[in-house]
């Protein structure tokens, strides 16, 4: 449709659909079909050539998926967008279009485990090498970037230490190189953060966590700036791959995002109110929380960022043993990696999540035993507050008990 809304949260609910040509319809119909009929044989003829517009079987394009995929790009600001199957399936999507066998790729300090994963098998299969940087400053980033580096893959915030990258900084950089930068923006969601903004060249997102929101889909997005170049990644890479969306989850990824402004705004609230408790906690040692004026990168935070989004981590006395007793002190709170979810959910990152990761190398990412990560849900905060409030005081009842013994 192309139309253009002023305002994000308008995009959100419109972008894309027009009910006139759906029978109507005020939902999206879902469009749950693995072919399409061509009206004619050279009809058909003319739609594989790209002559006629039309469809020709779900893996090329299906009307639900295209709807999703066109609210996506609008609300990235950017040209198309194609949705996979998963959020792995986008970020490998997208790693293996600008790599070729002998390249670079250069990743911020901290990368989602499997996309860690990822990179080792592209290195070990393909002689495709990557580094790590922190990206602090432009002499840093300079400094690693060989001449076979082709793409700077950045995460911000970074999963789970909460780390800043500076965009602005990273995009310039790459610019003067004549570099791709991949941003993967799971953390912060089209509503919080628009990487291409600051002149990245591709934004990918795990749609499993805010964009849907419910915690019953997996599936990934990935938008682009220049709509030839994504045209050629949708005939190549994932239509020969194959890692693309069901009509269904597409579906209910489109009925999740109807509300993602709605829920991000009390994500964010949450998790702010969250943090100051947090920090009367004794317990607690160190608070992870980009939108806390106490984080070292603050400034560039809200530079780039909306609001601070519904992920804390935060530091507990004692290690992996008070860790999980904490974990399990909860009541209402559930053990559950994911995130952007209603129901506010814990995790312990050197266990869990980046437990592949070899211990020395996940404590130069500043990923201790005592580091816990919570997803803060759309409960009322006063519930949440609470049922932490009460599993610190098991766990100071549990220390004092081992201390008298
Ligand atoms: C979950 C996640 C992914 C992977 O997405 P899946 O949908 O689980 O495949 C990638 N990056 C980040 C930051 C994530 O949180």
């Amino acid at each position: 449709m192309g139309n253009k809304f002023i305002q994000k949260e308008t995009a959100i609910i419109h972008t894309g659909y027009d009910s006139l040509q759906h029978h109507d319809s005020l939902s999206i119909p879902l469009y749950q079909t693995s072919t399409f009929v061509f009206p004619s044989a050279e009809q058909g003829e003319r739609r594989f050539v790209g002559e006629e517009q039309g469809n020709i079987y779900s893996r090329l394009g299906n009307p639900t998926v295209r709807i999703l995929e066109e609210r996506i790009a609008e609300l990235e600001n950017g040209s198309s967008a194609l949705a996979f199957g998963s959020g792995m399936a986008a970020v490998s999507a997208a790693l293996i279009h600008v790599t070729k066998t002998g390249d670079h790729v250069l990743c911020s300090r901290g990368i989602y485990g499997c996309t860690f994963g990822l990179l080792n098998m592209l290195q070990e299969k393909y002689n495709i090498s990557h580094s790590f940087n922190a990206m602090s400053t432009e002499q840093e980033i300079e400094e690693s970037i060989k001449p076979e580096t082709v793409c700077l893959y950045v995460e911000t915030p970074i999963n789970p230490t909460m780390e800043i990258v500076d965009l602005e900084l990273v995009c310039r950089v790459a610019s003067r190189h004549g570099l791709k930068v991949i941003v993967d923006n799971t953390f912060s969601s089209p509503y919080l953060q628009n990487p291409l903004d600051f002149g990245a060249d591709y934004v990918l997102h795990s749609a499993t966590k805010y964009i849907n929101g419910h915690g019953d889909v997996i599936a990934g997005l990935l938008i682009g700036k220049d709509a030839e170049d994504m045209m050629n990644l949708r005939l190549t890479v994932q239509k020969d791959i194959g890692g693309i969306i069901s009509p269904f989850d597409a579906w209910l990824i489109l009925r999740g995002l109807k509300t993602l402004h709605v829920r991000m705004d009390r994500h964010s609230e949450n998790a702010q109110n969250l943090v100051a408790f947090l920090q009367s906690s004794p317990l607690v040692d160190q608070i992870y929380y980009p939108f806390d004026p106490a984080h070292p990168q603050y400034a560039i935070a809200k530079k780039q960022m909306k609001s601070g989004g519904g992920l804390i981590s935060f530091t507990i006395h004692g290690g992996k043993e008070v860790a999980q007793f904490l974990m399990n002190s909860l009541e209402m709170i559930k053990i559950a990696v994911s995130l952007g979810d209603a129901e506010t959910l814990i995790q312990h990152p050197a266990t869990m999540t980046h437990s592949v990761i070899p211990e020395t190398e996940r404590e130069q990412m500043g990923i201790s035993n005592s580091l816990l990560r919570v997803s803060v849900g759309l409960e009322h905060v006063d519930d949440i507050r609470a049922d932490l409030e009460q599993a610190f005081t098991k766990v100071e009842n549990h220390l004092a008990e081992t201390v008298q013994n």
